[in-house]
């Protein structure tokens, strides 16, 4: 299967070129050419199979004749070592957890499965030198790609972060890794990390040098993975004969990504008969369904904050998906916006009526379900992550301590390894031809 961009000014590449490559030629984003359905017979006995069965019948449906299907097969396997659990919440809403990953975030899952397919492109390539992936992170991203691709053959990855600008345990998450990954302490901003690795993939003389990657989260092979977990999700609530009313998929928002993976899904055949893109204040997208205006905004900060996101980089991939129809995507895609207090007040509530505790992003999406499930539907939402990664948040709301994941604790307890680095290029580069 070719891969085209959104952009419609640069030919079609192969999965191998889309996955390394990231962004197409024209700066558009890739897409699949045609998106294949799954026999209505899978969904017949879905839920006799597991995650791992699931995901890889879905897999090998989008990439299977690009690549050996026994591989394919064992990078499905490996991505997908833990579970993610439907858990009742109330009447008829569900919460899909997708924190039980290395990092506790969603974005383990794209990491993870992307990692392992780069590395098998780069082996298969012929290609006897490294690829170099660097990644710009103001937190969660460099934690979740750093934990993906950790001992993954023939890929080295240099998260570049703010020095004394990201959480403790979220530095720990990449700094204690060791082996392929290397963490550089930039004395800087976000904004300053994200221009090196600009500049990086623009400089002649660097990229003739090393091959140099992004692990970017619009790459394909980090966003398409995101669908095998809500066709887990079906299968779930199939084992609990669940599966009679409408589905209703509600997703907390800011790329994007893992909402449109999901609306992937639904074309290659997963019965979802509509989506709640749930917005903090950050609400683009959800002004774009009130007025048919995309107006990109500069970023608020909120509770939400891996929410908090003016310009959500997968927009072109919706517009894509829907013809650039206003209308065909309300028909399909419902919004809300919350403020802080609101999602305060929800995550509170919800603790103190279900006893279940969410962490702000899955209280944005759980808020949406219940302010817009109508008879006869059930409402799954994603949580996204962990309430302990927004430990001080979440303890300051519920009034109670909250209890941290073993698997977080033990990055604390790491040693920190990082080369420091200035925010100017010249040391940058000088850095990466001396590696
Ligand atoms: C990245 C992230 C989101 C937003 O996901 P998108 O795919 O960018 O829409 C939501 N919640 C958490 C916890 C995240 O880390």
């Amino acid at each position: 299967m070719e891969y085209y961009s959104t952009n419609h000014q640069t030919r079609n590449v192969s999965l191998r070129e889309a996955v390394v490559k990231g962004l197409a030629a024209d700066r558009g984003l890739f897409m699949p050419e045609r998106i294949p359905q799954l026999p209505k017979a899978f969904f017949k006995n879905i839920g006799n199979l597991s995650l791992q069965e699931i995901s890889y019948a879905v897999a090998n449906t989008l990439f299977g004749e690009d690549m050996d299907s026994q591989e394919l097969k064992n990078i499905v396997y490996d991505t997908l070592n833990f579970d993610i659990p439907l858990v009742h919440v109330n009447g008829d809403i569900y919460s899909l957890e997708l924190f039980h990953g290395p990092t506790a975030a969603f974005k383990d899952v794209g990491a993870r499965f992307m990692a392992r397919l780069l590395g098998y492109f780069t082996r298969r390539g012929g290609n006897s030198g490294m690829v170099n992936v660097l990644v710009a992170t103001s937190g969660d991203t460099g934690s979740a790609v750093a934990n993906g691709f950790l001992g993954v053959d023939g890929v080295r990855v240099f998260v570049l972060y703010p020095e004394g600008k990201v959480s403790k345990i979220q530095e720990a998450q990449f700094t204690t890794l060791g082996q392929n990954i290397t963490a550089l302490e930039v004395n800087g901003t976000f904004d300053d990390c994200q221009r090196l690795v600009k500049q990086a993939f623009l400089d002649d003389e660097l990229n003739s040098k090393m091959s140099l990657s992004s692990a970017n989260s619009i790459n394909v092979a980090r966003f398409l993975p995101q669908m095998f977990y809500y066709f887990y999700a079906y299968a779930q609530l199939q084992q609990r004969n669940q599966t009679d009313k409408d589905l209703v998929v509600a997703v907390p928002s800011g790329n994007f990504g893992n909402i449109t993976a999901a609306l992937i899904g639904k074309r290659m055949g997963l019965p979802i008969k509509r989506f709640i893109a749930a917005n903090n204040r950050n609400d683009i997208f959800y002004n774009y369904l009130l007025t048919g205006n995309y107006e990109p905004k500069p970023s608020v900060t909120t509770i939400a904050n891996a929410m908090d996101v003016g310009d959500p980089s997968n927009f072109a991939r919706v517009l894509d998906l829907y013809g650039h129809s206003h209308e065909r995507i309300c028909a399909e895609i419902s919004g809300c916006s919350y403020t802080d207090e609101q999602i305060s007040d929800t995550l509170a509530r919800c603790f103190k009526d279900n006893g279940y505790l969410l962490d702000p992003h899955g209280a944005v999406a759980y808020r949406a379900l219940m302010e817009q499930l109508k008879q006869g539907e059930t409402g799954v939402f994603v949580e996204t992550a962990h309430p302990a990664k927004f430990k001080d948040t979440v303890e300051s709301i519920i009034g109670e301590s909250v209890t941290v994941p073993e698997r977080l604790e033990k990055f604390m307890q790491g040693k920190k390894l990082t080369i420091k680095m200035p925010s100017g290029f010249t040391a940058f580069k000088k850095f990466l031809l001396s590696v």
